[in-house]
């Protein structure tokens, strides 16, 4: 057994507490396993009956997005690192079991760099400093790395001094961004952003289809993982051929894509953010898929205007933030009526929520409850369920 799966199954992660990211490290990965089944299976009960979870076989290390805070103390050294649980305090972290390895050795790098570039960091408290966080996203299956430079100001001097001396030790990064955020929030990325190097996003490849990654856009964290997911989407959703489906929150439309691949006759994606819409639209492209489009704007608006058109949709496949779906999202679904809904949750609770709106105001029956650990050693879970109408 590898030394970093020993400290993690003993909770012996030394910021195990402070850093609060891994709820469950001090159970074993069956025992985290057993304790999320047991979980889903006593929020959905009432619905039907839960498979089995589907584990990670080395579930470590698996995250492609990272990002760090940084700080300066009195004697002007310099820590990154993520904020404690609840509080705007930093915790130094150079390397995280859960996070790639490769995304933790450029943040430590970029921290090492910066009092040779004269760059400061970030003061949240004077709204003064340079540097407020680093992200780096990795395609997992094309190696390319994307570094994003979040900053307070946007006069970056040096910057490409800066650029060639991280590429210089890791020429892996494909593209760096610089993200100018000089708000008082808690966002990590501000609005404005300019490419220092490279195309300003990544690609990666999930289920034969190659995705555009932006910056900003979402991007499941786990690929492996992510490819079991939309496996079982794609099984639940029945595709024969000619079916129209709607993705809903389809990010930059990965689960509509997918289901293109898979024989569906038309897609129609709908998503809020922006930056991802145009990465939809330019992975529909990329892949020559002639058959799929995507609209900017509220999922549920969208859903009402497509419910009052009359439009036929055969299968809805949704897949909402935390928060879950709307009712005025599932009115009009109740109103489409598609033969089958694949709802793909990343939050049980919202998840049972919404079913119980469904059961309660229409006929639309649970037929598969699969739970998927897409976030092993944090408490989060991941379920896919197939509902069609009675
Ligand atoms: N299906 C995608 C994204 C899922 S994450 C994937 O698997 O990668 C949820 C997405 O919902 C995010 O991209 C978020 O920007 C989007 N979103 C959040 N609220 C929304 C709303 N009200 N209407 C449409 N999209 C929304």
């Amino acid at each position: 057994m590898s030394q970093s799966k020993t400290n993690i199954q003993n909770g012996s992660c030394p910021v195990y507490k402070k850093c609060g990211g891994c709820q469950l490290q001090n159970l074993s990965y069956p025992e985290q396993l057993q304790f999320k089944q047991r979980k889903v299976e006593k929020l959905l009960k009432g619905f039907g009956k839960t498979e089995p979870i589907l584990g990670m076989k080395n579930p470590y290390h698996y995250r492609n997005k990272v990002q760090a805070a940084f700080r300066t103390d009195r004697n002007g050294k310099i820590y990154s690192g993520v904020y404690q649980s609840g509080t705007h305090r930093i915790v130094s972290i150079d390397s995280c079991q859960i996070e790639d390895r490769l995304a933790d050795e450029i943040i430590v790098a970029v921290r090492k760099l910066l009092p040779s570039f004269h760059l400061t960091t970030y003061n949240e408290d004077t709204r003064k400093g340079f540097l407020r966080h680093v992200l780096v996203k990795r395609g997992f299956a094309t190696n390319e790395v994307m570094l994003v430079l979040v900053t307070g100001t946007p006069v970056f001097p040096s910057k490409n001094n800066f650029v060639k001396a991280i590429r210089r030790q890791f020429p892996q990064i494909t593209t760096v961004v610089q993200n100018i955020n000089p708000y008082a929030t808690n966002l990590v990325l501000g609005e404005r952003q300019s490419v220092l190097y490279g195309k300003g996003y990544i690609e990666d490849v999930l289920c034969g289809c190659r995705f555009r990654i932006s910056p900003k856009s979402f991007y499941q964290i786990n690929p492996v993982q992510t490819e079991v997911l939309y496996g079982k989407a794609i099984e639940f959703a029945g595709l024969k051929g000619d079916e129209t489906v709607l993705d809903a929150y389809c990010g930059i439309g990965t689960i509509g894509m997918i289901a293109a691949r898979h024989g569906a006759g038309r897609v129609v994606g709908v998503e809020l953010n922006g930056e991802a819409v145009r990465d939809a639209i330019q992975n529909a492209k990329a892949n020559a898929l002639k058959n799929i489009r995507f609209y900017k704007g509220d999922a549920g608006d969208f859903m009402q205007a497509v419910a009052e058109e009359n439009e036929k949709i055969d299968v809805v496949m949704m897949d909402p933030p935390r928060a879950g779906s709307s009712e005025e999202f599932l009115d009009a679904l109740m109103k489409l009526s598609p033969k089958t809904v694949v709802y793909v949750s990343c939050n049980p609770e919202t998840l049972a929520r919404d079913l119980q709106y469904l059961r309660q105001n229409s006929g639309y029956r649970v037929q598969k409850i699969q739970p998927v650990d897409m976030f092993p050693h944090t408490q989060h879970i991941e379920c896919v369920v197939k509902l069609s109408i009675q």
